[in-house]
């Protein structure tokens, strides 16, 4: 799976331009704070801080790949941690996980749809006092704490180890790197890549929609010409 390493690489370069120690790392060692199971909804007077709102900017994208990037579980904090905010902040949440091989070049559909059902995983967890609201179309993520989460110690270390235990549960998937983003900079660095995710996951769609496989009057081909893999991807379809 090559389709998402072009945007891992830029997502790393914007990463280490934030520069290494400055960042914390958090090794996943199993989830110690509560998933409600199911939506909470926080109520405006219950807030003690909210991410990604109050025009901040806001991106959430998750990548795989099986290149070896992501070699265990772990958390990475970039800016100010749950407990250190103050005020209004800038929001981001990046997850690169590292599958088996989804043999896209045997069984597209397949390999698709294991791709959209780790995708699935960022709509199923519910930590305890940390309400998510997405927005699927500008792939915004804004986030709601309750004053008893944080006054009961909620940290990104916490929150990460439930995402990293349900990613987990998905058959295929090895190792999970999921990184919290509250720098501003560095959240507007990663403001592109959440579109160019989108683009391959409409260009995917497309494909597998059944378009015809002429390069040459394809509005998809810029995307193709870009994204390692893509065309190997349609053309193998369609010699299937
Ligand atoms: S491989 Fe060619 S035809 Fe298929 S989506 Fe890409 S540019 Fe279009």
């Amino acid at each position: 799976m090559k389709l998402y390493d072009g945007i891992i690489s830029d997502t790393l370069n914007a990463f280490n331009s934030f520069g290494d120690d400055k960042v914390k790392i958090y090794p996943y060692e199993g989830s110690s704070w509560k998933d409600n199971g199911s939506s909470e909804f926080i109520m405006q007077r219950d807030v003690a801080l909210e991410l990604g709102s109050g025009g901040q900017p806001s991106v959430n994208y998750t990548l795989v790949t099986t290149s070896g990037i992501v070699d265990k579980d772990e958390i990475l904090v970039y800016g100010a941690d749950i407990n250190e905010i103050k005020g209004d902040v800038a929001f981001a949440r990046v997850v690169v996980l590292e599958t088996e091989d989804l043999e896209e070049d045997k069984d597209q559909e397949k390999a698709f749809a294991a791709i959209r059902n780790l995708e699935f995983v960022r709509y199923h967890v519910f930590p305890k006092g940390y309400m998510v609201r997405v927005s699927a179309r500008s792939n915004q993520e804004q986030i709601r704490i309750s004053e008893g989460a944080f006054a009961n110690g909620i940290t990104f270390a916490k929150v990460g180890a439930l995402y990293i235990k349900k990613y987990k549960e998905v058959p295929g998937v090895k190792n999970v790197r999921i990184a919290f983003i509250t720098d501003k900079e560095l959240v507007q660095k990663l403001l592109p890549n959440a579109e160019k995710v989108d683009t391959i996951t409409k260009t995917l769609t497309h494909i597998l929609d059944g378009m015809p496989t002429d390069c040459g009057h394809c509005s998809m081909k810029p995307v193709c010409d870009e994204v390692e893999g893509m065309k190997e991807l349609h053309l193998g379809k369609k010699q299937k």
